[in-house]
């Protein structure tokens, strides 16, 4: 059985929990399990094991973002329209960004909107390569939301839609259950829905611009609580925001203007609500070309950094997420140094990607931190994260991913730079 245990060795772990981080571990994985931490001179293992010198090195949890649309590759409409390139294009596209996010050490990704189960199916057969996913398919809002396909023109998509994306869009309160359901028919593990407009959507629905009454969002939750579905809501501020939280969604994703009502921050502790504020896309719409957008942007900066801060002090967990897509698909590490700048200790930025992600996932007991018996998803970087968060953005500095005790190999650059 030797040759099915790995070992690292001299390493300095940080364990995902908060905690100081561990000098000179050996950390014993059997199978896709961590099975042993010890200091050196209690390891206790085989020597025909695989050991990995760790020296100078700093193992964490497999990290996770837990907003991200794997399947977008710009805000472009006719990209959002899905016209501008063949759609196996396309599929082949997100193929390699699915590899290159666990490459970067991201071993977990809940996506919010817009990748299929056919990838996570081709994951699970070993036809790709990728991080574990979390799924929400197609974005549940109403007519005029963001999960409706409508052009700034009036036009709605004339295409027709993707049988393993189903429409979202609910027209009346009779319809929310039935489109919650066909989101988990389609393999949604997540039901994510939007009751504000956002940054990018078009002119007249903006952040503080409702979708959704309560009556409809309470019928939403309901349903999907009753069939073991978490619910993420896309939701910035205004009324949108108050029907959120008080209909009992399980995360705020956005969250902007949360630092506008306290009551908001108090409801969202008290239930265990999470915030997922998502900020590296906001710096993207600081600088987008349309006027509405940055303008947008720039309003809300201010409070969601505020936003942040506060929930800090009301003790609502905050969870890493890029909302990369649109803006291409940068380091998704990028976020970790957003929430640092934004008041978090750089310990607590590695929390919001790894335990309280995982927590955020319902994984916490397999995921998310460095502990005996759970699954192997450990990545190994060269230096210290803790001195300096940007370092995780590095591709260099990401020596080694492991995915349910499985080394991920690393492949050949593209041609094309894929991250935009
Ligand atoms: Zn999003």
């Amino acid at each position: 059985m030797g040759g099915a245990m790995k070992v690292l060795s001299n390493a300095r772990v940080i364990d995902g929990t908060g905690a100081a981080p561990l000098k000179n571990a050996t950390i014993v994985i059997r199978g896709d399990r961590i099975d042993s931490i010890a200091t050196r001179s209690q390891a206790d293992f085989p020597a025909d094991a695989d050991i990995v010198d760790c020296a100078g090195m700093t193992v964490l949890p497999g990290l996770i973002d837990c907003h991200d649309h794997m399947a977008n590759h710009g805000y472009d409409l006719a990209h959002r329209w899905g016209i501008d390139e063949p759609e196996s294009t396309r599929h082949l596209r997100t193929a390699a960004v699915l590899r290159q996010t666990l490459e970067a050490g991201y071993t977990m990704i809940r996506d919010a909107g817009g990748l299929d189960a056919g990838f996570k199916r081709a994951i699970d057969e070993g036809l790709a390569v990728g991080p574990r996913l979390m799924l929400s398919i197609s974005i549940v809002s109403p007519i005029g939301g963001i999960g409706d396909r409508m052009a700034p023109s009036g036009d709605c998509c004339c295409l027709p839609g993707d049988p393993l994306l189903p429409s979202g869009v609910v027209e009346t309160l009779a319809d929310v259950r039935p489109v919650v359901r066909k989101m988990v028919r389609a393999g949604a593990d997540f039901i994510k829905c939007a009751t504000t407009g956002g940054a990018s959507s078009r002119p007249g629905h903006g952040p503080r611009d409702g979708a959704f009454n309560l009556d409809e969002m309470q019928a939403l939750v309901e349903e999907a609580h009753a069939l073991d579905r978490r619910v993420m809501c896309h939701a910035l501020g205004g009324r949108g925001l108050d029907i959120a939280i008080a209909a009992g969604v399980d995360s705020i994703e956005h969250g902007c203007y949360l630092d506008e009502d306290p009551r908001h921050l108090d409801m969202m502790a008290a239930r265990g609500i999470v915030f997922v504020p998502t900020l590296l896309v906001y710096e993207y719409h600081r600088k987008s070309p349309q006027p509405h957008v940055r303008e947008r942007a720039h309003h809300l900066y201010q409070h969601h950094v505020l936003a942040i801060q506060k929930a800090l002090k009301a003790g609502v967990k905050i969870v890493a997420g890029t909302d990369a897509g649109g803006h291409g698909h940068p380091a998704n590490a990028g976020e970790l140094v957003c929430l640092v700048e934004a008041g978090l200790t750089p310990m607590q930025a590695i929390q919001a990607a790894t335990s309280w992600a995982a927590e955020c996932c319902g994984k916490e007991a397999e995921l998310g931190t460095v502990e005996k018996g759970k699954l192997a998803d450990l990545v190994v970087v060269s230096g210290d994260p803790l001195a300096d968060i940007g370092m995780l953005r590095e591709p260099a500095n990401i020596r080694l991913v492991l995915k349910g005790g499985e080394a991920v190999a690393r492949s050949a650059p593209l041609r094309q730079n894929i991250a935009l």
